[in-house]
């Protein structure tokens, strides 16, 4: 077995054998032209064809990849009307007598250079577009056939490089994945990549012409290729394949579809998220919110307590990327088993008890109004819910209140724009629980904690792997409480969502939907399972 590494641009895994794409050598005519007034005539004939071939693609692409990715191909239209690339070939057939072809090579490359030069990686990665452009006007001018190059067998495209038209143009039937030797994670042909959802690998340096026609396993998750793979390296990679086929095909069946049972009764099914880096997540799985987003991540992937305006770029950025969705964020929720130096929060001999959550935020009010104005703040940029975990009582709720006030006022006052925010609490203590009549008063939404409400309930330490006998995750007392819960919530016109772990057994999700659940928020693989097992639901029944 060979194994090859480069960067991952498109997730998945491809298996079958290795094509070689390799592009026509141009053999350009170094001399001068004998009629330079029929080479202008050439050139401006192969200009109008290439833009013509460019609208095409722009058709193909609109239809494979969407209108984003698509617009590459009406930027190169325009190219090809732009003065400077048009009058530097002109300048090298009227002036210096050579022939459309070579001024072409010339004019496109000087162009292209000049992109090179840059300093944003962006504009670098444009030096692609115009080779792409040099090479669709060669293969018109010298009269290439580049439809043929990709074989007839479907197959791992190995390539030196692709340009965005040449990964428009092939046939995805016969695409499995693409491994390229050069190439920018910033490239056009990324960006068409990532779009089509072909498992992509680029800069992968150790590709070899000897590959040609050899069994292959791309594995996109982790920029490798294996050539010959051994039988365990092919059983594993094809397990992970194989689910991947079963997710696609749930969500061509399930995506766009309402989460909703034969009787019409409807479920909001969101994701839980522990930051910026999940949205991609919560997107492909076709979440209809994020339920619970875990600030607290934040704060541990920080070397140092995040500044208010590193947690605004980090909230912002999530309800930007998913806005309409609601994206609720529950404030820090630290301490316990996440403990962070730069806190300093003493050991304690009962931590889960201990000082933790909201109970070191309303004692650290400069920690707790730094992450509330962060959020209000991000609040304009989409649809926000702020909630608070650990609460036991109804003056932790008034007090959390009090300071989001004191908080959206100094921002009223600095002129600052907000949105409207929904407040809820966690229910993950049976004291919450039992008081939920007392705490719907104040809030807009109850998110029921099952980790932490069975913990306590059952007084289960749930880091203790040695209590795993004793522990019943459908305790009878838990779903009392759950019952309980919803029950109050919506006396008072309060809804209610489960973000613990339960909320994705599907063993309980009948169960759930029947004591009147208005919310699941789960991680986001579960979410289309559960969306086919409710749509297969009848509560009529
Ligand atoms: C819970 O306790 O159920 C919960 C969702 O919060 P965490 O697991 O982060 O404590
Ligand atoms: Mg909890």
């Amino acid at each position: 077995m060979i194994t090859g590494k480069g960067t991952k641009i498109v997730n998945g895994v491809a298996i079958g054998k290795i094509h070689i794409y390799k592009l026509p050598v141009y053999e350009i005519n170094e001399g001068e032209a004998s009629d330079p007034e029929a080479e202008l005539e050439r050139f401006e004939s192969a200009r109008l064809k290439v833009q013509a071939q460019q609208h095409a693609l722009y058709e193909k692409a609109l239809v494979e990849a969407g209108e984003e990715s698509a617009g590459i191909f009406e930027a190169h239209e325009l190219m090809l009307d732009d003065d400077d690339i048009i009058d530097a070939c002109k300048e090298i057939m009227e002036d210096d007598q050579h022939t459309a072809e070579y001024a072409v090579r010339e004019g496109f490359d000087s162009v292209a250079q000049m992109f090179r030069e840059m300093d944003d990686p962006y504009f670098q990665a444009r030096s692609a577009d115009i080779i792409d452009l040099k090479n669709a006007m060669l293969d018109v001018l010298l009269g290439f056939d580049t439809d043929s190059l990709q074989g007839t067998e479907p197959s791992i495209l190995i390539a030196e490089d692709l340009a965005p038209s040449e990964t428009v143009r092939l046939d995805k039937s016969l695409i499995l994945g693409i491994v390229t030797r050069e190439g920018s994670s910033n490239s056009h042909t990324a960006i068409l990549a990532r779009s089509m959802n072909i498992p992509t690998v680029i800069q992968c340096k150790d590709i070899s012409d000897d590959w040609d026609g050899k069994d292959a396993i791309l594995d996109g998750y982790n920029g490798l290729i294996y050539i010959n793979p051994t039988p365990e390296r092919r059983a594993a990679l094809t397990a992970v394949h194989e689910e991947d086929l079963r997710k696609e095909a749930l969500l061509k069946e399930m995506k766009g579809l309402a989460s909703e049972t034969k009787d019409g009764r409807k479920v909001k099914l969101y994701a839980n998220i522990g930051g910026p880096e999940d949205i991609s997540a919560v997107k492909d799985n076709d979440a209809e919110g994020v339920g619970l987003f875990r600030s607290e991540f934040v704060y541990l992937n920080s070397a140092e307590d995040p500044s208010e305006e590193a947690q605004f770029e980090a909230y912002k950025k999530v309800l930007e990327a998913l806005s309409p969705r609601l994206i609720i964020i529950r404030t820090c929720d630290i301490g316990a088993d996440k403990t962070i130096d730069y806190m300093q929060l003493d050991k304690e001999e009962n931590p889960a008890l201990g000082y933790r959550a909201i109970r070191i935020c309303l004692t650290r009010k400069d920690f707790f109004k730094r992450q509330l104005r962060a959020l209000l703040r991000a609040s304009a940029y989409g649809n926000l819910g702020v909630m608070f975990p650990m609460i036991t009582s109804l003056s932790e709720v008034r007090n959390c209140k009090a300071i989001f006030e004191e908080c959206k006022e100094e921002l009223r006052i600095a002129g600052t724009k907000i949105g409207h925010v929904e407040l809820g609490i966690m229910i993950e203590t049976p004291a919450a629980a039992l008081c939920a009549d007392e705490l719907a008063e104040e809030v807009d939404f109850f998110s029921i904690g099952t980790n932490d409400l069975t913990q306590y309930t059952c007084a289960i330490d749930r880091q203790n792997a040695k209590l795993e006998p004793f522990s019943d995750t459908h305790h009878p007392a838990v779903l009392k409480l759950i019952q309980m819960t919803i029950d109050a919530g919506h006396r008072h016109n309060v809804w209610v969502g489960i973000c613990g772990e339960l909320g994705a057994d599907p063993t309980l999700t009948e169960t759930f939907l029947r004591m009147g659940i208005d919310e699941l928020s789960v991680n986001a693989k579960s979410i289309l399972p559960l969306r086919k097992a409710i749509r297969e639901m009848d509560l009529s029944k």
